[in-house]
């Protein structure tokens, strides 16, 4: 068996321990004799799976008991719509558009209401988080939103916006219980889990109480309010059992490992490798204001896109998966979120450096 370095951005890389446990307990999930994915989600076993993973996940992030926690289904492209239909009381919204995302996010928003792009970052390609500590925040905006790690561009807000008393609404897909959160400081939290947590067709949802009403936009499908899901435990209909099952696991394996303070320290200490190469490359370069950069999605150039293309393929060749980046921006971009181990930030580091040694530009 042969496991590659996967720096892919998503669906990405689980933790070993995961998928091994996973594997042992396919065919009969403590002696249930079935699999989690042949269970009923009305069983007392998935009962205790879907309650274990919100109590492990409450206790990771300290979710205070005025929040849900929802896990969903329509992948966090959904919420896009989801969000302006239930909490678009005054059809007016700010959107702080730092990457394709969030665009995407104020683009769906603009059908229901009147969305306002108050910060962008557009001008430079989106390599930079705009100040936000004084925006002109609508008065009567029902939340500002932001993307708060850019998958696609690499950069992260290291503090949150000034949303002048509106609640804050975040997407946290690409940088979900990679560090501490002050979960009182937003109003939702939500992601995608295929990036930081599990496979692809979950998405959880942390939303103070106060905000799931019944006064939702007219037309909302009943699936796609908060309320009937938070009312219903996540179990109005059907849900993602299996990947819920494994999300569950990751936060035991986060828990084992020391939980997210744990995590933000190993995190940095691998984001670290890679990034004081960049900057004493003379072949690659990082892509993004130094002070906004993620610790999950590094994106990196050599500023030829022949060489660019070279280096992804020798890299490939070399057991370092899917380091192209993104189609609309080229280059390079090294996932590295929290199952990807430090050896293959510093396997990749050294591979970096001996391609850079038989490339070197002649000058
Ligand atoms: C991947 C990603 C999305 C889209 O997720 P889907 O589950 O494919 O809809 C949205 N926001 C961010 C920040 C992402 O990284």
């Amino acid at each position: 068996m042969a496991r590659v370095y996967n720096f892919s951005a998503g669906p990405a890389v689980l933790p070993e321990e995961v998928l091994r446990e996973a594997a042992d307990e396919m065919l009969d999930y403590k002696g249930t004799g079935m699999s989690v994915m042949e269970m009923s989600h009305r069983s007392k076993a998935f009962e205790t799976i879907i309650q274990e993973a919100e109590a492990d996940l409450r206790e990771l992030m300290n979710i205070p008991d005025n929040y849900k926690v929802l896990f969903l289904q329509g992948g966090a492209s959904q919420q896009f719509a989801m969000i302006p239909m239930n909490l678009m009381k005054n059809r007016v919204a700010d959107y702080i558009v730092t990457g394709q995302w969030a665009k995407k996010a104020y683009q769906e928003a603009c059908i229901y209401g009147k969305a306002n792009k108050i910060a962008s970052s557009e001008d430079k390609t989106f390599s930079y988080i705009p100040d936000c500590s004084d925006l002109p925040i609508s008065e009567d905006a029902d939340y500002v939103y932001i993307c708060e790690n850019n998958t696609i561009y690499g950069t992260k807000f290291k503090t949150l916006p000034n949303t002048k008393g509106k609640p804050l609404v975040a997407d946290v897909s690409s940088c979900f219980l990679s560090e501490p959160v002050d979960v009182t400081k937003y109003g939702m939290i939500y992601g995608g889990v295929q990036k930081n947590i599990g496979p692809a067709g979950v998405v959880i949802v942390i939303i103070r109480e106060d905000l799931i009403t019944e006064d939702v936009l007219p037309g909302t499908p009943t699936m796609l309010r908060y309320k009937i899901h938070a009312d219903n435990q996540s179990l109005y209909n059907t849900p993602p059992a299996y990947g819920i099952y494994i999300c569950g696991k990751v936060f035991k394996w986060l828990k084992k490992r020391g939980g997210l303070a744990a995590m933000k320290e190993y995190n940095e200490r691998k984001a670290k490798i890679l990034y004081d190469y960049l900057d004493e490359s003379s072949l690659f370069h990082g892509t993004v204001r130094k002070e906004d950069r993620s610790l999950m999605n590094v994106p990196f150039v050599t500023g030829d896109a022949e060489l660019d293309a070279k280096f992804v393929k020798e890299a490939k060749a070399a057991g370092f998966e899917n380091l192209k980046g993104h189609r609309t921006v080229g280059g390079m971009r090294a996932s590295i979120y929290n199952a990807m181990p430090i050896e293959g930030v510093e396997k990749l580091v050294a591979f970096m450096k001996k391609f850079e040694a038989e490339n070197a530009k002649e000058s």
